[in-house]
């Protein structure tokens, strides 16, 4: 028996336009919100917050301090599950990764990873981009975290040159190009002292966020903090 007006109206909504889990295709359920509770549970989760320096804190080892890092789930090229970064990416369903990032708080609040941590922000997208996309999605993520901790979201970087794909530059080069596309606002002046939780979709190599967390490294007295929603396998 469905007991509200507006459970009803999702049902017949579903009806008329299935709404689809992006992991396994099946309808969605009407009290199914973004994945269907199979693919939910079956979310192969990092679980690096229960790790002491976890793989993904050895990778900001000796390029900069930071206090803790883990990822919601892991990404793998082809893998069902990736299809939900595509989605929160270039589908304008940025609300999905919202909804996931509050999930992300609930699941792992008994390993404290969130204690302590002030205020969250993300990792900013060039103007040229956000144009075409028309959001980023990072910053939903973040903001998603950031209700859900009942903390502010502040906009502390920006991305000063668009992001270019780099596959014919050296590793070096790649490196060098990459921090000059990052600095702090003027805003950042209020977060000295603070805790910050930098926000992304993915860590793959790293070196987006390595650079980011450096940048915001620049405020007097702040901790860093990072969080993805998903994770490559790291090496
Ligand atoms: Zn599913």
């Amino acid at each position: 028996m469905l007991k509200t007006i507006k459970q009803w109206l999702n049902a017949a909504a579903d009806v008329v336009m299935p709404r689809i889990c992006p992991v396994c295709g099946k309808a969605l359920d009407s009290d199914e919100k973004w994945l269907c509770r199979k693919c939910l549970s079956a979310l192969p989760r990092t679980r690096y917050e229960d790790v002491d320096f976890n793989t993904m804190e050895q990778h900001f080892a000796g390029k900069v301090p930071i206090e803790r890092a883990s990822a919601y789930f892991y990404y793998e090229k082809g893998s069902p599950y990736a299809s939900i970064l595509h989605d929160i990416k270039y589908h304008n369903l940025p609300g999905m990764g919202r909804w996931l990032m509050a999930r992300a708080v609930r699941d792992m609040q008994g390993s404290h990873f969130f204690d302590g941590i002030d205020v969250v922000t993300a990792v900013p997208l060039h103007r040229s981009k956000l144009a075409r996309r028309g959001y980023n999605q990072s910053e939903y993520l973040a903001r998603g975290i950031a209700e859900a901790l009942s903390i502010p979201y502040i906009e502390a970087l920006k991305a000063i040159r668009p992001h270019s794909t780099q596959t014919r530059k050296g590793a070096l080069e790649r490196w060098q190009n990459i921090q000059d596309n990052y600095a702090l606002n003027k805003n950042a002046d209020q977060l000295a002292g603070k805790h910050i939780l930098l926000v992304d979709d993915v860590i793959t190599t790293g070196s987006t966020l390595i650079v980011c967390a450096t940048a915001l490294k620049a405020i007097p007295n702040v901790k860093v903090s990072v969080f993805t929603l998903s994770s490559a396998r790291l090496e």
